[in-house]
């Protein structure tokens, strides 16, 4: 094992992962004006990249792989950003300051920031099969691409965002797409019956084949899934299966570190409870001054700003706005926009045209809003925004 000089001045911030957080943390330092050694511990082989795509453009589109890189490869050398790809941070031993890497070495850090992300979960009884996959990275999507360019019959599991825009990208390519949920309706847990009905009508107008309230009690085939046999006893044939039941912190490789592996909680700026660690991203569980708990993101805006703030707070500048919880998502030609809490809610009101999909959906708790979900009417979301801000503060007492 090779290990660098023992922790002091020049180790500076090593950020293990090289996703979105990673990416906003480090241009965050420099443009802070940070100037010790930052360097990137990247499992993949990329420089980062865009995940949002995977499951939209990239999915109909080989081109559309060309413009997910965050930054050019001469970006990275022009800001003295060191990203080592294709190495996994392994170990973490916070008492030494040192991060041990998948390929045997260990390097020191002043400050290191865990930004791993989050990886999807798996139905063991689906784990040992050929023709089973998850979406999280650019091959993952690629080879969805590849199927659906086959018009390979794709079988869903969960319908949540991923799981809907898959099907979305498999009708635009004209695959056949049956998609499975457990739930009574998708997004049913987050969203409500409203708008979970509404789900559902949009994909079976497209011509998906939603199963709702089921699950698979068998499945059929040897080394390939030929067909699973659901809880009501119908069976339904397939070339390929998508996983899409969530995902869960990318932190295993923290084990024996004293840190939770299912996201690790922190302040306002990314803090851990071991000196010099922040944390940011779908591996993060920030403090919400609103919910007064901590709380995992798993979103893209949450990941960025958090990347952001962990580089204000080693810098010692003051916290950016902590983000409002939001994400987005687009399927069939439409863009679907949600804001802050749903799930506090005990009203929601529609104003606009559901068959048209142009439409909000506020969501009040005592008539105040606590969220909104906007279809096709992106211009309608600054105000929203604005509305809902105060969900990013320390409610009165
Ligand atoms: P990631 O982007 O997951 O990056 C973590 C990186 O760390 C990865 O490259 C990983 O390989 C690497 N890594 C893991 N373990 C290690 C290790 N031990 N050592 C070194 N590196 C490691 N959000 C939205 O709000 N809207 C959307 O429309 C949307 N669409 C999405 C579509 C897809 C297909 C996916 C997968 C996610 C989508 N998201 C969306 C979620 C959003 O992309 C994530 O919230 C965001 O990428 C989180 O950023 P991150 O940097 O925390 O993690």
């Amino acid at each position: 094992m090779t290990t660098e000089a023992a922790n002091g001045a020049g180790a500076g911030v090593v950020i293990a992962g090289g996703g979105l957080a990673a990416q906003r943390c480090a241009e965050t330092l420099r443009r802070l004006g940070y100037e010790g050694r930052v360097r990137m511990v990247c499992a993949e082989p990329h420089l980062p990249y865009d995940r949002p795509p995977l499951s939209k453009a990239v999915l109909g589109d080989a081109a559309a792989e060309d413009s997910v890189a965050f930054r050019p490869a001469d970006w990275y050398s022009g800001k003295a950003i060191e990203a080592l790809r294709g190495v996994a941070a392994s170990a973490l031993d916070a008492g030494a300051h040192r991060l041990a890497l998948s390929d045997g070495s260990a390097i020191h850090y002043d400050q290191l920031v865990v930004a791993t992300g989050a990886k999807p979960r798996m139905l063991p009884a689906f784990a040992e099969y050929d023709n089973v996959s998850t979406l999280r990275t650019l091959e993952d999507s690629r080879a969805i691409r590849e199927l659906l360019a086959a018009r390979a019959r794709l079988l869903i599991i969960g319908a949540g965002f991923i799981g809907q825009e898959v099907a979305s990208g498999a009708r635009a390519a004209g695959a056949e797409v049956t998609v499975i949920e457990a739930e009574p309706l998708p997004l049913h847990g987050i969203l409500g019956r409203e708008i979970g009905e509404w789900f559902a009508a949009l994909h079976r107008g497209e011509g998906v084949e939603l199963v709702l309230g089921q699950t698979v009690a068998q499945i059929h085939g040897a080394s390939r899934v030929q067909a699973v046999t659901l809880d009501e006893g119908r069976r339904v044939a397939a070339d390929h299966v998508l996983i899409a039941i969530g995902v869960v912190a990318e932190l295993d490789w923290l084990a024996g570190s004293g840190l939770p592996a299912a996201g690790i909680p922190t302040d306002a700026g990314g803090r851990s409870e071991l000196p010099d660690v922040y944390a940011a991203g779908d591996a993060a569980a920030f403090f919400d001054a609103f919910l007064g708990r901590h709380a995992l993101s798993g979103h893209w805006e949450s990941a960025g700003r958090q990347g952001a703030a962990v580089a204000h707070a080693i810098v010692g500048r003051p916290l950016p706005t902590p983000a409002l919880s939001s994400f987005w998502s687009d399927q069939y030609g439409t863009r679907i926009q949600y804001l802050g809490h749903a799930q506090l809610a005990d009203r929601v009101t529609l104003d606009g045209d559901r068959d048209a999909r142009d439409f909000t959906a506020v969501y009040t708790r005592d008539g105040e809003p606590v969220a909104a979900l906007v279809v096709g009417r992106p211009q309608a979301l600054p105000d929203l925004r604005d509305r809902l801000r105060y969900l990013t503060e320390r409610p009165p007492e």
